[in-house]
C-alpha cells in the first residue's frame, strides 16, 4: 500500500494531526516487527480519522470485517456508546494474542467481540443491526461483503471501505485481480439506489457509503 497523496504532504498531515496514543504507538511498532505485510495496519491519519468517524456516528453496533493487529478496531470502538460493541472478524488466528494484549490495554475487552474465521461465513450468522461496518480484509470479496452485510445496516448506517484506490492502480489500463475487485466494489457501489457514496482520497483510498431511508 502506498500513499497516494505525495510524501511531504502526508508528512505535514502527519507532523499537524494527533499523535497516537502510547499503546497504539506500541502495537503499530510491534507490528511493524511482528507482522507479516505491516503497511496493511491504518497508522496514526487514519487511525484519527476512523476514530473521529466513529464519534460522530456514536454508534451502538460496529462491525469490522479484518482485524489483522486491532489497530482500526480500538480506534473505531473509541467512538462507541456507552453500551456499545464492536464485532471484528479476522481469518488469520496467529494475531489474535496480539489483538487481545492491546484491547485490555486499552481496556476495551467489554466492548469489542474477536471473531476468528472466514468472514463470508460468519457474518451470515451475526443478528445485530450495525451502525457502522469496515470492509478491510481480500479485495476480491469487497463485493460479497457489501451484499452480506447491506441488510445488517440500519436505515441511515453507514458503510465504509478501505483501499479503493489501492496505491492509484484503480486508474490503470491493465488491472490485477485485486485491483479488478476494488474497482467493480467501487462500481457496484456507485449503481446500488440504495446507497449514496463518496470516496475520500485519505491514504489509499477510504469509500464511504449511506444507506438510504
Ligand atoms: N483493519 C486493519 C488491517 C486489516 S488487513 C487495520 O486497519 O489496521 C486485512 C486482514 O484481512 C488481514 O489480517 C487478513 O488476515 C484478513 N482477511 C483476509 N481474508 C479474510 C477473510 N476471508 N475473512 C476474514 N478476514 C480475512
Ligand atoms: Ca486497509
Amino acid at each position: 500500500m502506498e500513499n497516494i497523496v505525495p510524501a511531504e504532504i502526508e508528512k505535514y498531515i502527519m507532523e499537524y494531526s494527533s499523535a497516537e496514543t502510547k499503546n497504539l504507538a506500541d502495537l503499530n511498532r510491534e507490528t511493524f516487527v511482528k507482522a507479516m505485510m505491516p503497511q496493511m495496519l491504518s497508522g496514526q491519519v487514519q487511525g484519527k480519522f476512523l476514530e473521529f468517524i466513529s464519534r460522530m456516528i456514536n454508534p451502538e453496533y460496529i462491525l469490522e470485517i479484518g482485524t489483522y493487529t486491532g489497530y482500526s478496531a480500538i480506534c473505531l470502538a473509541k467512538g462507541l456508546r456507552s453500551a456499545g460493541k464492536l464485532i471484528t472478524i479476522d481469518i488469520n488466528e496467529e494475531l489474535t494474542p496480539m489483538v487481545k494484549k492491546y484491547i485490555t490495554l486499552e481496556k476495551l475487552e467489554d466492548k469489542i467481540e474477536v471473531l476468528t474465521g472466514n468472514a463470508i461465513q460468519i457474518i451470515p450468522t451475526l443478528t445485530q443491526q450495525f451502525d457502522l461496518v469496515f470492509i478491510d480484509a481480500d479485495k476480491n470479496n469487497y463485493a460479497n461483503y457489501f451484499d452480506l452485510v447491506i441488510e445488517k445496516v440500519r436505515p441511515g448506517g453507514w458503510i465504509l471501505a478501505d483501499n479503493v484506490l489501492w496505491s492509484g492502480k484503480i486508474i490503470s489500463q491493465n488491472m490485477d485481480k485485486d485491483t479488478l475487485a476494488i474497482d467493480s466494489y467501487n462500481k457496484k457501489i456507485q449503481q446500488d439506489p440504495r446507497v449514496e457514496n463518496v470516496i475520500i482520497s485519505i491514504r489509499d483510498g477510504i469509500s464511504i457509503a449511506r444507506k438510504i431511508g
